[in-house]
């Protein structure tokens, strides 16, 4: 008998391994894309689950793997609808998945880091610090989780997914990519990379390998200044990963893609909400095709930071809207339980 401590997670073999599995211990190879399919399409929890499987083989898997999924362990529930769980990972660190539902689409928000290595000085997750990568499978795990309660809350699909949770999404790349890779494989919950979008901080270098890499979900990136000085005070990653650089990794991107990208952006009192401001951030979006989200800032502190007036809002809008870019003022959603933009924090009330 190996002990569970030795078993394997079986989420960590391809198919192919599977069938090598199979065939050394003199079971047929096709019994792995059974297995397989019930692991990532119907994402079962233990092999018991796996009817069509017999006794035997049943046992054979239990004595040699164990599925190590995670748990949501804390379910809240917002006024607005949006859920928030907080997950529990097989070594007992928690991330935080959110459900937004809207009236046409239901989103996943969903982490790909323990905490954030980034320190942007308005995200509450930064405080964390980064702990660690998440894997494949518990990226994946994430939006089952959320696809089970789009059904079972809300009588309706999952439609859209978004790596807006917790950490950087680049800094996790390999991990990132092959949780998409199964997300929108057959074999596994069939949806389409169009519906997947990707946010980050712009690291630049990382922008032009998945250009290179012709991914086809959606680029978003966090920008919130398109000035260098301010840009930094406030995101230190732009220390070394300038708007130049950023901009020319976007150019990179759309040559490759031809994909619009989506800009985040969030106005504060004092820091960006002057016309200047305004006219760089339009300038910046000249660079490539582009939309604008303008976001709802989400306090997490003493006020240091604070969103600026709706006037200020209207102002960027008019200019953004008068030049041809696409511009939405984004409410936020699920404040009340600590599940909106930035406040992920692994805080339960
Ligand atoms: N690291 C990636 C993924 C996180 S997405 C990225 O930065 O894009 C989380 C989004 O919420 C980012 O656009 C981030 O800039 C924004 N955000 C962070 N703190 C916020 C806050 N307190 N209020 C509103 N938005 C915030």
């Amino acid at each position: 008998m190996i002990s569970v401590a030795e078993k394997r997670d079986i989420r960590k073999l391809s198919l192919d391994e599977i069938k090598d599995f199979f065939i050394k211990h003199g079971d047929k190879p096709f019994r792995a894309l059974q297995v397989y399919e019930w692991l990532w399409m119907k994402a079962a929890k233990d092999f018991n689950q796996m009817t069509n499987l017999s006794l035997a083989t049943r046992e054979l898997l239990n004595e040699h793997f164990v599925i190590n999924r995670i748990k949501v362990d804390n379910m809240q529930r917002s006024a607005d609808g949006t859920i928030k769980n907080a997950v529990t990972l097989h070594d007992g660190l928690i991330v935080e998945s959110v459900l937004i539902p809207h009236e046409k689409r239901i989103t996943a928000c969903v982490s790909s880091q323990v905490g954030c290595s980034l320190a942007c000085r308005f995200c509450a997750t930064a405080r964390l610090k980064r702990m660690r990568n998440l894997s494949p499978d518990e990226i994946y795990d994430q939006v089952v989780a959320i696809k089970e309660q789009a059904e079972l809350f809300f009588e309706r699909p999952l439609t859209n997914i978004v790596f807006m949770g917790m950490g950087e999404p680049l800094l996790n790349y390999a991990n990132v990519v092959e949780a998409i890779d199964k997300i929108t494989s057959q074999k596994g919950l069939n949806m389409a990379a169009k519906r997947i979008t990707l946010s980050t901080v712009g690291i630049a270098k990382m922008i032009k390998k998945i250009a290179d890499d012709e991914v086809k979900f959606n680029l978003a990136v966090s920008l919130h200044s398109a000035i260098d000085k301010t840009r930094s005070s406030i995101m230190p990653i732009n220390d070394t990963n300038s708007l130049e650089e950023l901009g020319d990794a976007l150019k990179h991107w759309y040559k490759k893609t031809k994909r619009k990208v989506t800009y985040e952006y969030v106005v504060w009192k004092g820091i960006n909400d002057t016309e200047d401001h305004a006219k760089a951030l339009l300038k910046f979006c000249k660079i490539i095709p582009s939309k604008v989200n303008l976001i709802e800032y989400n306090p997490i502190d003493d006020g240091e930071f604070q969103q600026a007036d709706e006037s200020v809002l209207n102002m960027y809008m008019d200019l953004l809207e008068k030049n041809g870019i696409t511009t939405r003022i984004r409410k936020s959603r699920g404040k009340d339980i600590d599940a909106a933009c930035g406040q992920l924090a692994n805080k339960i009330r």
